[in-house]
């Protein structure tokens, strides 16, 4: 919906063809995308054609192969991937983050290009099975072997982790976290696909380490500042993840809707219903709040201001709408929904996903919490 957004007449009408293509996308796709969602594959050449038309590169110069947009433009792609379902480039997109910030022209001109346009698939591997929240118990090392270094670890719930053509790794070095651009076909290197409940087509996997050994050169940032590199792509993570539950909690509605208002129950359809028309109103103020906070964020992003908080709040907000729209949709079609493989679920599960992955929802509160508690003057009281 883009509230703020669609007031600028130069992005407006780029919105509009940018929703209306990927809307075309999406119809003309829906078979094979609901078959690989449900058989929980990662459909390549779907995610391909994604990234000939553009969409994968948002934040990618031209020159490199992307779109040259910015943090706006992602997030219009994020919704409209959400809304219709579509193989989502979140994970692209944090890698362009990565390699613009932090990447040698030698790690840009190896990966950019190619994760920007869909053939390379990029992954990012941080998670570990007692490492998730809380990055301090990390296990997974690097230590240096002559000029090169040696990485061992395990890591679980990383999306694209068996798809991927490069893995960002982060591991414990001497120094501290440090974080390293990892071609997957290098031995030692182990995955296992794994199920989870949603976003399966960008399945998750089990990714091991053994002795992986890997050039100085393959290091992205400085040796310890894994820290910074990881904080980098946090405004990206968040707002594309708020695009994205925003984005579904929209579809859930307008399903839901399509659906209720010719289902016809005693005298007349279900949207005829005042309790009905209250939750179609209040999920459509919350998601309209969500895409306020969000916009605003976009738009803080672009005149270069600290965006944090204002990321961070428009993925809560659009967490709670995501949910108020699904809850809703839930209703609107009783007990036609209530089956696996229907849309209506595959949407609830795949907003279950977002919140936690990205970071938690109790994550984002806490981080709220701290900033205003921070501005009041009460710091170290939380
Ligand atoms: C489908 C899926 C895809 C994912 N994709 C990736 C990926 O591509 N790459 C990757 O590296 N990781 C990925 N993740 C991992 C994800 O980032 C973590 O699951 C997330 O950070 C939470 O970590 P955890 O699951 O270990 O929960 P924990 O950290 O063990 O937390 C357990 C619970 O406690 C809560 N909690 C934790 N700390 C606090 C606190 N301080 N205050 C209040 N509550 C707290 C959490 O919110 C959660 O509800 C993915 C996860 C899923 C489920």
């Amino acid at each position: 919906m883009y509230p703020t957004l669609l007031t600028d007449p130069a992005k407006a009408a780029w919105i509009k063809s940018t929703a209306a293509e990927l809307a075309a996308f999406g119809e003309e796709h829906r078979g094979e995308l609901d078959i690989a969602n449900r058989a929980n594959k990662f459909p390549r050449e779907l995610y391909r054609e994604l990234g000939r038309l553009g969409y994968l590169g948002p934040l990618v110069p031209v020159d490199f192969g992307g779109l040259g947009g910015g943090v706006a433009e992602y997030t219009v792609i994020s919704e409209e991937v959400g809304r219709h379902g579509l193989v989502s480039g979140q994970i692209a997109a944090q890698g362009q983050r990565w390699l613009l910030d932090w990447g040698t022209d030698e790690q840009k001109q190896q990966w950019l290009r190619g994760i920007a346009t869909g053939e390379v698939v990029f992954s990012e591997s941080i998670s570990e099975k007692n490492a998730g929240s809380s990055f301090k118990a990390m296990k997974s090392t690097a230590v240096r072997d002559g000029g090169d270094w040696v990485i061992t670890g395990s890591k679980t719930h990383i999306n694209l982790g068996a798809d991927s053509h490069v893995t960002l790794f982060y591991a414990m070095a001497p120094e501290g976290l440090t974080s390293f651009l990892v071609d997957m076909t290098l031995p030692g290197i182990r995955t296992h696909v794994t199920r989870a409940i949603g976003l399966r087509l960008i399945r998750t996997a089990d990714v091991e380490f053994d002795a992986v050994r890997v050039p100085d050169a393959a290091r992205l940032g400085p040796v310890g500042g894994g820290l910074q590199t990881f904080l980098s792509t946090f405004n990206i993570s968040r707002l594309g993840n708020a695009s994205e539950l925003i984005g579904l909690g929209r579809r859930a509605l307008e399903l839901g809707l399509r659906y209720a208002s010719e289902r016809a129950v005693g005298e007349g359809v279900v949207t005829d219903f005042q309790g009905i028309k209250w939750m179609v109103a209040d999920a459509w103020t919350a998601l309209q709040a969500a895409s306020l906070a969000r916009d605003d964020a976009a738009l803080a992003h672009e005149r270069g201001e600290d965006i944090a908080l204002r990321t961070t709040t428009a993925k809560r907000l659009a967490i709670t709408a995501a949910d108020q729209a699904s809850e809703a949709s839930f209703s609107l079609v009783g007990g036609h929904g209530l089956y696996v493989d229907t849309p209506y679920t595959d949407i609830l599960n795949d907003i279950k996903v977002l919140k936690v992955a990205g970071g938690s929802t109790e994550i984002m509160r806490n981080f709220i919490a701290q900033r205003v508690l921070k501005d009041a003057g009460h710091e170290g009281l939380s």
